[in-house]
């Protein structure tokens, strides 16, 4: 379900032009200024003493550059990128298979890392810190293990759940980059640059409606970019403007803050059927039909970001930006002021 909201981070079908608008060097990767000055030294640094990167850890919500950027990493060290995720590496023999195919300075990409079943996680820590792996030949009794050396290479793990990886798989990344959402200036020049490529008029006030729009996310920025320019075709005269994005942001369901209805049925609940009180993830992953987890990775972030709902240690509860944004007066005993939690702080309630 998740995948088919047009708000989504996931990636869906119709992003198979996403290809043409990803950025291939660091110069064109917009905003994550600390992410990539610190990746830019270490790539300088490792270029500069012909060594390896080391392992980097990418976590943030999804679509925020994460395979964007293992892939400039793998371009600016001047290597191959093989790229794979947690979920397809079922058996150690077929983590074996992949580490054993790099060449010296490779990069491995991970995605959804979080993912990786406990048995290939325990090869994968020899092969991070000493390039060996330990293969057992034979069975039983008569059963030894060999060290077989691999060539030096560097994992470039995704995740969208820090939280949920083990502690010595991330104490295994030397490097580790949270991706932040973007902020509307830099979702702007991420539009503008798109509808570059794709040859699509845009005005700079249409851009900044449109950034509004993208829950702080690239890929759903260039996802709408695509639905607003069919909508500018066909109903103005092909220019997006901000007229025309408001009008086919709203065709789609989409509000002035980016909430689609989901997003909205989630803030009404908590408001109407708990009346501001703390609501458990369990609670919401019912309202809305989607698990626990998706609501935490997906939903969440940006509602939290958005500074609509609060965490608490009982629960979640709508702020006063809530029902404002709801055109709903704010209760008399104020519902919490906005406070700011980041990615990681949520993963530990
Ligand atoms: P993730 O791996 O985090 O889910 P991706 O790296 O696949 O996200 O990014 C999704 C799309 O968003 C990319 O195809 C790219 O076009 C765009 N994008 C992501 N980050 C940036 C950025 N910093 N600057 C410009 N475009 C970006």
């Amino acid at each position: 379900m998740e995948e088919q909201r047009i708000v989504s981070g996931m990636p869906s079908i119709e992003d198979v032009a996403e290809g043409s608008l990803r950025p291939r060097q660091m110069s064109d990767y917009v905003g994550q200024e600390r992410v990539k000055t610190m990746l830019s030294i270490f790539i300088q640094a490792a270029k500069h003493r012909d060594a390896v990167l080391d392992h980097v850890l990418l976590y943030g919500p999804p679509g925020l550059g994460k395979t964007t950027l293992a892939n400039i990493i793998a371009n600016e060290m001047g290597t191959s990128i093989r790229i794979t995720s947690g979920p397809a590496i079922e058996k150690p023999r077929d983590l074996a298979g992949l580490v054993t195919n790099l060449n010296d300075g490779d990069i491995l990409f991970i995605d959804e890392i979080h993912r990786l079943n406990h048995s290939v996680e325990e090869v994968l820590y020899p092969a991070m810190e000493d390039y060996a792996l330990d293969i057992m030949l034979g069975q039983g009794p008569g059963a030894r293990s060999i060290r077989l050396d691999l060539p030096k290479f560097t994992l470039v793990g995704a995740t969208t759940r820090a939280g949920m990886l083990t502690a010595p798989l991330r104490d295994r990344f030397g490097i580790i980059g949270h991706l932040e959402m973007y902020s509307v200036e830099e979702l702007a020049r991420i539009i503008t640059r798109s509808a570059g490529i794709l040859d699509v008029a845009i005005e700079h006030e249409g851009a900044i409606e449109l950034a509004r729009r993208s829950r702080g996310t690239p890929r759903i920025a260039n996802r709408l970019l695509r639905r607003v320019r069919d909508y500018a075709d066909v109903q103005a005269n092909g220019v997006i403007t901000r007229d025309v994005t408001i009008a086919a942001t709203e065709l789609l369901q989409v509000d002035a803050l980016g909430l689609d209805l989901i997003d909205r049925r989630i803030l009404e609940t908590m408001i109407y059927k708990f009346s501001g009180r703390p609501v458990g993830l369990d609670t919401l992953a019912a309202i809305t039909g989607e698990d626990a987890g998706t609501i935490e990775e997906v939903y969440e972030p940006y509602l939290l970001q958005q500074a609509l709902i609060v965490r608490t240690p009982r629960g979640r509860i709508p702020t006063h930006l809530a029902y404002q944004h709801l055109g709903l007066p704010v209760p008399e005993e104020e519902a919490p002021k906005a406070v700011q939690t980041s990615f990681l702080d949520g993963e530990k309630n």
